[in-house]
């Protein structure tokens, strides 16, 4: 492992197993997991006033604007912040400005070591979406088929689990649109840097998790200094 553990940026559509991944990933390697997406969920819960303008956006499906979000994820970023060793992060950069300014925010010259592609094919995608139901406390992910062992409370924190107002058929299918308009051209801006790894996201929750591993300590391996 390199000194301050891993940079990693997690990629895919909605319902690629980002989160679940993500979580696993920085257990893993000791390192935080920022979540966009979470953070804004917490921000609109506790009702502040950036929480409520950002929920306009997510349970329509589009994008917070750049600017707020950069703002936030840079305020992270800062040395000594919260972000200064390593990360993953989940759900950002999601457009080519963010991934410019995650460069540009950085305080060396080491951004980003590896950004992971999990790649899910749509009709798989579409059913977690629509069957995905969450912690409102800790954000652990579920689904009808796999439901939390008692009626509908996180086996964690006893926290109500229920279906996110993103996770409507319309709503959904904006994203994913958006998905293709916005993020995939970063797909593009890692692999041009040679930063990109693409990893099958189908299999099992374990399955996924040692690809993901495996990628990222060849990487780690290939670059030590
Ligand atoms: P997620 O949990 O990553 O699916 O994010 C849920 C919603 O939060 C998205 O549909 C967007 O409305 C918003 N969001 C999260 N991350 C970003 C980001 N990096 N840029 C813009 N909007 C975001």
């Amino acid at each position: 492992m390199t000194d301050n553990g891993p940079r990693l940026v997690l990629l895919g559509k909605q319902g690629a197993g980002k989160g679940t991944q993500a979580q696993r990933i920085a257990d893993h390697y000791g390192i935080v997991h920022l979540s966009t997406g979470d953070l804004f969920r917490q921000q609109a819960a506790a009702g502040t006033e950036f929480g409520v303008e950002a929920r306009r956006y997510m349970d329509s499906g589009e994008l917070v604007p750049d600017d707020i979000v950069i703002g936030i994820v840079r305020e992270s970023l800062a040395p000594g912040g919260l972000l200064s060793g390593g990360w993953v992060l989940d759900g950002f950069p999601r457009t080519l400005q963010q991934a410019e300014a995650l460069d540009g925010a950085v305080d060396d010259d080491r951004p980003v070591d590896l950004a992971v592609n999990i790649e899910v094919p749509h009709e798989i995608v579409l059913d977690r979406l629509a069957g995905r139901r969450v912690c409102e406390v800790c954000g652990r992910i579920y689904h009808v088929n796999m439901p939390p062992r008692e009626n509908w409370t996180c086996d964690d924190d006893g926290g109500a689990v229920t279906q996110r107002p993103d996770d409507t058929e319309r709503a959904i299918d904006r994203r994913l649109q958006i998905y293709d308009t916005e993020t995939l051209p970063i797909v593009r801006f890692y692999a041009t840097r040679g930063h990109l790894e693409v990893v099958d996201g189908v299999g099992t929750g374990d399955e996924v998790f040692g690809r993901i591993v495996r990628a990222v300590d060849e990487r780690l391996a290939s670059t030590a200094r």
